[in-house]
């Protein structure tokens, strides 16, 4: 149990002074400190010995970062593809230590769009069972894509409605949370057009019938605005990356309610880093064209009012799991303002995940929270290095 006196919290609902009190993994009372007392007298049945008390003092208390896109299995390396040859167990290593480099830097849940075999998955596994301290994994276990199409090295390539209906449910037979799909080509496939389509409306349209008996969320990787429109009229709940969005793909997605992931890290994390850096020539030009084409998309989304989650697809060249939450800075950048990008990476990326407990400093919510210096919708950057981690109610940082 413990008890974070002193701070002020802040999340979706604003920012107030409040110690908030955690015990067996939840958030069990948020006020002031008499109602923290009763609360904990309640919850520790008058045993005040296992309460650790947290002077939080002049910081702030905010839910701890929810990333809607990342890829567990990969470590950030400038060529992706010499991942290939990694024996599963070299994979599963790397795996937990992206994990705990995420909880580390105060993100306590990811959501994994793509792993070789049940990695992802077990990695959750894991991570509940209390193995090692990373963050909480949701994950939809292999892509489901088009022979030959965007990622085939670790897909499920299949074709025709009938066998893409079939890979979809393959994934919910193996445990996944969440079904991913490729509607476009794109960046780190060699030979893949960016914005190209991939699979077809029909295709699209099997794929989210899969999903619907189990009401399972589903994520569209889809650059280019044909690809977004097939993936929005298939009824996806969410659009990964939509570097090429125009106006009308925006308002699509923002009249069905259709999240966009835009995951500004993985094009920054190739832009700014180059062929210099050994990332190879035909990622670096594919980026370059899509990093001038990304910032309409921005302009598109905002005046569209598109529901936007926040995720970064951690692993891919040189974005990382420990600065996932430069993903915000980034955001904000892009012109989405600091309370927006805190609600994008909090209580929309837990709605787009199928989460009702997680994302709010609330009673009744998972223990899932950062000690921060400053106020993070006063100042974006205050989400970086936070001074404490709580996932699950234990301090891992
Ligand atoms: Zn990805």
């Amino acid at each position: 149990m413990h008890v974070l006196r002193g701070g002020r919290v802040v999340d979706v609902a604003g920012t107030r002074e409040a110690d908030v009190a955690i015990a067996d993994g939840e958030i069990v009372a948020v006020g002031d400190p008499k109602g923290i007392d009763e609360a904990m007298e309640a919850v520790s049945n008058g045993n005040a010995d296992g309460v650790t008390e947290v002077d939080a003092d002049g910081k702030v208390v905010a839910p701890g970062l929810i990333d809607s896109h990342v890829h567990v299995m990969m470590d950030g390396r400038p060529d992706v593809s010499t991942a290939v040859s990694d024996s599963d167990y070299t994979a599963s290593y790397r795996a937990a230590g992206n994990l705990e480099a995420a909880v580390a830097a105060g993100v306590t849940t990811v959501r994994d769009l793509g792993s070789r075999g049940t990695l992802a998955l077990d990695a959750g596994e894991a991570v509940a069972a209390g193995d090692f301290d990373g963050a909480r994994v949701l994950a939809c276990g292999r892509n489901v894509i088009m022979t030959g199409g965007h990622g085939n090295w670790f897909g499920r390539e299949a074709d025709g409605p009938a066998e893409v209906r079939k890979a979809a449910r393959e994934q919910l037979k193996a445990g996944a949370d969440v079904l991913k799909c490729m509607a476009t080509g794109g960046v780190l496939t060699e030979g893949a057009v960016t914005g190209a389509p991939e699979l077809t409306p029909e295709e699209l349209a099997a794929f989210t019938d899969a999903a619907a008996p189990t009401d399972t969320p589903t994520a569209a990787h889809a650059h280019g605005e044909e690809g977004i429109k097939n993936a929005v009229e298939a009824g996806i709940s969410s659009v990964e990356h939509g570097t090429f969005m125009d106006r009308e793909a925006a308002e699509m997605m923002a009249d069905r309610g259709t999240y966009w992931v835009p995951t500004a890290s993985a094009l920054r994390g190739i832009v700014d880093n180059g062929i210099e850096a050994g990332i190879p020539e035909d990622a670096v030009a594919k980026a370059e064209d899509a990093a001038d084409r990304f910032d309409d998309a921005w302009d598109h989304a905002l005046d569209a009012d598109v529901p936007i989650a926040m995720g970064t697809d951690a692993g891919t060249p040189f974005n990382f799991f420990g600065e996932i939450p430069q993903e915000l800075a980034y955001m904000v950048d892009y012109g989405l303002s600091p309370e927006r990008a805190l609600a994008a990476a909090t209580v929309n990326a837990a709605d787009l995940l199928g989460l009702d407990d997680v994302g709010r400093v609330e009673e009744g919510y998972q223990a899932d929270l950062v000690l921060l210096d400053a106020d993070p919708t006063e100042d974006v950057e205050a989400w970086q290095d936070p001074e404490a981690v709580f996932a699950r109610g234990e301090r891992v940082a």
